[in-house]
C-alpha cells in the first residue's frame, strides 16, 4: 500500500484574500451575507479541488472560519456568553463577528472576547469564555455541513477540530481565570467530542483529525490525567469506520508519548520540524502501538522554504525503523504559510525555486510519500541541488562588525532610574502623559496614494507632500485634543516590519503572499534573503520633519530587531540570534541618527517579543531570551542619558518574563491589557518593575468608542498597582487598522480622562 499524505490545514483567506475582501464588504454593509457565505463555499471548493488533484490523501474540512477556528470550537460546543446571545441576531455569522469584534448597535453593546496569540505563531485567536460546563453542548452543524458540502463535490474530506484539551487550557473563566479541570467538566466536553465523532460515524467519515497542540507545552498538575479523563471515553465511543487522529504541533509531546501511546489512536500526528529530536527519541523508546500509525510532519507549515528531501526522508526511515504504519504529513497546518509562489515571478527563478508556500508544499508532501514508497534519483537530485553550496555570499562588512562587538555594546549607561530623572527634567511631561503607539489610520486615500507611487502614477515628491500633509493634520490634531506626547502617525508605512525590510540590504519582498494574522486581518511578511545592514537613513527625514511641526515631544518610531525578524521569514542557513544582531546594528544606526536629529523620544516596538517565547519552560532563556533581550539593548545602547526610549508590546501575557521585559533596559513600556487580564499589572507591581509603563487603557482591535468614564476606571485600576510616577496613558495598540471616526473620540475620551485622574491624583 501507498504511504498516506495527510494535510493538517490550508490557508482559508484565498489567494486574492478573498474572504478578507467579502467579509470586511459585509461588515461596511456593501454586500449581503448570502454574497459572503457563496464566496466563502467557492474557496472552500476551490482549496478542496487544490489539494485533490495535488494527491493529497486526508484533505481538511472545517479548517475553514470567518474569523478564527477557537471562535469556532466555543460555538459548536455551546460555550457562547449569556451577553453575546441577548443580542438575538437572526444568524450565526453576526453573533460571531459580535464576539471576534465586538458590537455597538442598536441590538446593544458588547466588548469583543479577548484576542490572544496562538502558541508562538502571528495568528490570534479568540479566548473562549467558559463559567459552566452545564452550558455544554453540541451547538452548531458547522463541521459536519463542510464535510456534506465537500462530499457533494465528489471529496471526501478528514475533519478537523480542536480538541478539548486544548480548548479547555486555552478557555478561560469570565473573571479572565484559567478553568478547573475537575470531573464534572471534563466529562461534559468530552461528551460533546463523542457526539460529534457519531454525527461524523453516520456520516461516513473516514478519518476525523482532533488537533491538540497545547500538548506540546509543558504539563501541570492533573494535566496528563485531564487529557486521559477527555480521550478514552472518546476513544470508546468510536463507531463505524472512523478513525481518530490526534494532531501535535509547534513541538514534541515527548513527556506525554507514553501516554498518549498507551490510548490507541488510530493516528498520532507529531511534528518533526520543531520537535523533530524529542519527538524521535520517544517513539525509539515506547514504540508504536499497534493500532496506531504515525503521521510524520515533515512539511514545514511554518516557513517559506523549500522542503530538504534528504533530511525528511531521513527522519521518515527513522520512524520506520520503529513501525511501518508512516504517513507523511505537514508539520502543522499551512495556515500560518501563504498561499502559492505563483504570481511571484519578479523574483526570478533562481530566488523562486528556493520557496514553498501552501499549494507547492502540498507537492512536497506527495514527493515525499512518493520518494518513502520508491527511490527516485531524479527528484532527489534536484531537490539537493538547492541545499549544495552556499545560496548566497555572505557581507563582510556586517561580519567585521559583528565580530567587533564586546559586552559594553549591550549595556546602556547610567542606570534607568538616573536617567528616568534627567528625562523628567528634558521633556518636561505632566503626571500620568498621554501618547499613542504610533500609527494613525491608514485611510483608503492614504493606500491609494501609495498605490500610485508604485503604478508610477505619482512622482515621489508629490506623495511625500501628500504625507506631509497627513502629518500636518495627525499632529494638529493630537494638539487640538491635548495629547502629550506626539507621534507622526506612520503613514508612510505599508507595514511596521515591511517598511524597515524595504529599506534594508538583505530583504526581498513577494507581491501577494499574505497570511492571515487575526480575523481578517493579513500580513505580507518580508524574506530575509541575505546578511542584513542599513543602506540609508530610513525614518529620520519623517521624523525630523513632524518634530519641526510642533513644540510638543515628538516620538520618533521604530520596530525593533527581534519583531522584525519573527514577523520576516527568518533564514535557515544561519541562526536567529545573528539574524537578530545583524538587525540590532542596522536599527542602532537609525536610532542614533534619529537622537543626532533632534528627536528626543524614540520607540522601538517589539510587538512580536513575546510570540516566539518557546513553548517549554526549559528552552525559554536558552533558545530565546539570552539573545534576543540583549539583541534590544545592542539598538539602545548608546544613547544619551536624556533620551527616552519607549517600547511596545502587543501582548499583556509577559508576567512570566516580567524581569526579562525590564532588562531590555527601556525606559517606558506600552503594552496591550485592555482586552486580557490584569494580571500582569500584579506581575509589575510584585517585580518592582523598573521601566514605565502604559498598559492600554482601551482596545483598539474593536471599532467601539470607550467612554470617559470607563477609561477613568480602567486607569483607577492601574494606579491600583503602580505608582503614578511611572504610568503612561495610551491605547493598546496602534490605531492603523482603525477609522477616523471612531479613533478621534476614543483618544479624545482617553485625554479627558487622563486630565480628570491627574486632578485627583495630585
Ligand atoms: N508603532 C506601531 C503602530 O502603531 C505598532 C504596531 C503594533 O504594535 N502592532 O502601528
Ligand atoms: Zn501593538
Amino acid at each position: 500500500m501507498s504511504t498516506l499524505t495527510s494535510v493538517s490545514g490550508f490557508p482559508r483567506v484565498g489567494c486574492n484574500r478573498e474572504l478578507k475582501k467579502v467579509i470586511e464588504a459585509y461588515w461596511k454593509g456593501a454586500v449581503s451575507l448570502e454574497e459572503g457565505r457563496a464566496t466563502a463555499k467557492e474557496l472552500r471548493a476551490k482549496h478542496w479541488t487544490l489539494q485533490k488533484n495535488a494527491g493529497i490523501n486526508l484533505i481538511p474540512s472545517n479548517d475553514f472560519s470567518y474569523y478564527d477556528q477557537v471562535l469556532d470550537t466555543a460555538i459548536l460546543l455551546g460555550a457562547v456568553p449569556q451577553r453575546y446571545r441577548d443580542l438575538n441576531f437572526d444568524n450565526a455569522e453576526d453573533t460571531l463577528f459580535a464576539i471576534g469584534r465586538g458590537y455597538q448597535g442598536e441590538k446593544g453593546d458588547v466588548t469583543a472576547l479577548p484576542m490572544k496569540k496562538w502558541f508562538t505563531t502571528n495568528y490570534h485567536y479568540i479566548v473562549p469564555e467558559l463559567d459552566d460546563a452545564s452550558a455544554l453542548q453540541l451547538s452548531s452543524t458547522k463541521p459536519f455541513d463542510e464535510f456534506e458540502e465537500a462530499k457533494a463535490l465528489g471529496i471526501h474530506t478528514k475533519p478537523v477540530l480542536v480538541g478539548p484539551y486544548t480548548f479547555l487550557k486555552l478557555a478561560r473563566t469570565s473573571a479572565a481565570e484559567e478553568l478547573e479541570l475537575n470531573d464534572e467538566l471534563l466529562e461534559a466536553t468530552a461528551a460533546v467530542y463523542v457526539e460529534i465523532l457519531e454525527r461524523f460515524a453516520q456520516l461516513g467519515a473516514s478519518w476525523v483529525q482532533i488537533d491538540e497542540p497545547y500538548l506540546v507545552l509543558d504539563k501541570e498538575d492533573g494535566d496528563v490525567a485531564a487529557f486521559q479523563a477527555l480521550y478514552e471515553p472518546i476513544l470508546a465511543a468510536r463507531s463505524g469506520d472512523v478513525k481518530l487522529l490526534l494532531n501535535t504541533y509547534f513541538g514534541n509531546i515527548g513527556d506525554v508519548y507514553e501516554t498518549v501511546n498507551a490510548l490507541g489512536f488510530d493516528g498520532v500526528a507529531l511534528d518533526f520540524i520543531e520537535g523533530r529530536e524529542e519527538n524521535l527519541a520517544a517513539l525509539k523508546k515506547f514504540g508504536v502501538n499497534d493500532a496506531t500509525t504515525i503521521f510524520a510532519g515533515v512539511v514545514n507549515g511554518r516557513n517559506i522554504w523549500r522542503n530538504n528531501y534528504a533530511v525528511s526522508l531521513d527522519v521518515i526511515n527513522t520512524v520506520r525503523s520503529v513501525t511501518d504504519r508512516v504517513a507523511v504529513s505537514t508539520a502543522s497546518s499551512l495556515l500560518h504559510v501563504p498561499f502559492s509562489t505563483a504570481g511571484e515571478e519578479a523574483l526570478g527563478e533562481d530566488v523562486l525555486k528556493h520557496f514553498a508556500f501552501a499549494s507547492e508544499k502540498l507537492g512536497e508532501v506527495r514527493d515525499l510519500a512518493n520518494l518513502a514508497d520508491a527511490a527516485d534519483d531524479e527528484v532527489l537530485r534536484s531537490n539537493q541541488a538547492l541545499f549544495d553550496g552556499s545560496r548566497v555570499s555572505a557581507d563582510p562588512a556586517v561580519q567585521t562588525r559583528l565580530d567587533a562587538l564586546t559586552a559594553a555594546d549591550f549595556k546602556r549607561e547610567p542606570a534607568r532610574a538616573e536617567r528616568q530623572a534627567l528625562q523628567r527634567e528634558a521633556l518636561n511631561l505632566p503626571l500620568l502623559p498621554t501618547t499613542t503607539i504610533g500609527s494613525f489610520p491608514q485611510t483608503k486615500e492614504v493606500r491609494a496614494e501609495r498605490a500610485k507611487l508604485r503604478k508610477g502614477e505619482l512622482t515621489r515628491e508629490a506623495y511625500d507632500t501628500f504625507i506631509k500633509q497627513q502629518i500636518d493634520e495627525v499632529i494638529r490634531h493630537q494638539e487640538e485634543i491635548g495629547l502629550d506626547v506626539l507621534v507622526h502617525g506612520e503613514f508612510e508605512r505599508n507595514d511596521m516590519v515591511e517598511y524597515f525590510g524595504q529599506n534594508l540590504n538583505g530583504f526581498l519582498f513577494t507581491k501577494n503572499a499574505w497570511v492571515q494574522s487575526y480575523g481578517t486581518r493579513c500580513v505580507k511578511p518580508p524574506i530575509v534573503w541575505g546578511d542584513v545592514s542599513r543602506a540609508n537613513p530610513i525614518t529620520v527625514e519623517w521624523s525630523a520633519y513632524a518634530q519641526s511641526r510642533t513644540d510638543r515631544v515628538m516620538k520618533g518610531m521604530l520596530t525593533g530587531p527581534v519583531t522584525i525578524l519573527n514577523w520576516s521569514w527568518p533564514r535557515e542557513d544561519i541562526t536567529h540570534e545573528r539574524q537578530t544582531q545583524q538587525l540590532a546594528l542596522a536599527i542602532r544606526d537609525e536610532v542614533l541618527d534619529l537622537e543626532a536629529a533632534g528627536i528626543k523620544v524614540i520607540q522601538i516596538d517589539e510587538a512580536a517579543l513575546r510570540e516566539k517565547l518557546p513553548l517549554r519552560r526549559s528552552d525559554w532563556h536558552s533558545q530565546y531570551l539570552d539573545w534576543a533581550i540583549p539583541a534590544f539593548r545592542l539598538v539602545h545602547s548608546a544613547v544619551k542619558p536624556s533620551t527616552q526610549i519607549h517600547t511596545h508590546m502587543c501582548y499583556s501575557k509577559f508576567n512570566d518574563i516580567i524581569r526579562d521585559i525590564d532588562a531590555m533596559d527601556a525606559d517606558v513600556i506600552s503594552f496591550e491589557a485592555s482586552r486580557g487580564d490584569l494580571v500582569v499589572l500584579d506581575a509589575i507591581e510584585a517585580a518592582n518593575f523598573e521601566t514605565e509603563a502604559g498598559p492600554g487603557v482601551y482596545d483598539i482591535h474593536s471599532p467601539r468608542i470607550p467612554s470617559q468614564a470607563e477609561i477613568e476606571e480602567r486607569i483607577g485600576e492601574i494606579l491600583d498597582k503602580i505608582d503614578a510616577s511611572k504610568v503612561w496613558i495610551n491605547p493598546d495598540c496602534g490605531l492603523k487598522t482603525r477609522g477616523n471616526a471612531e479613533t478621534w473620540p476614543s483618544l479624545e475620551n482617553l485625554v479627558k480622562a487622563a486630565q480628570a485622574v491627574r486632578t485627583r491624583v495630585v
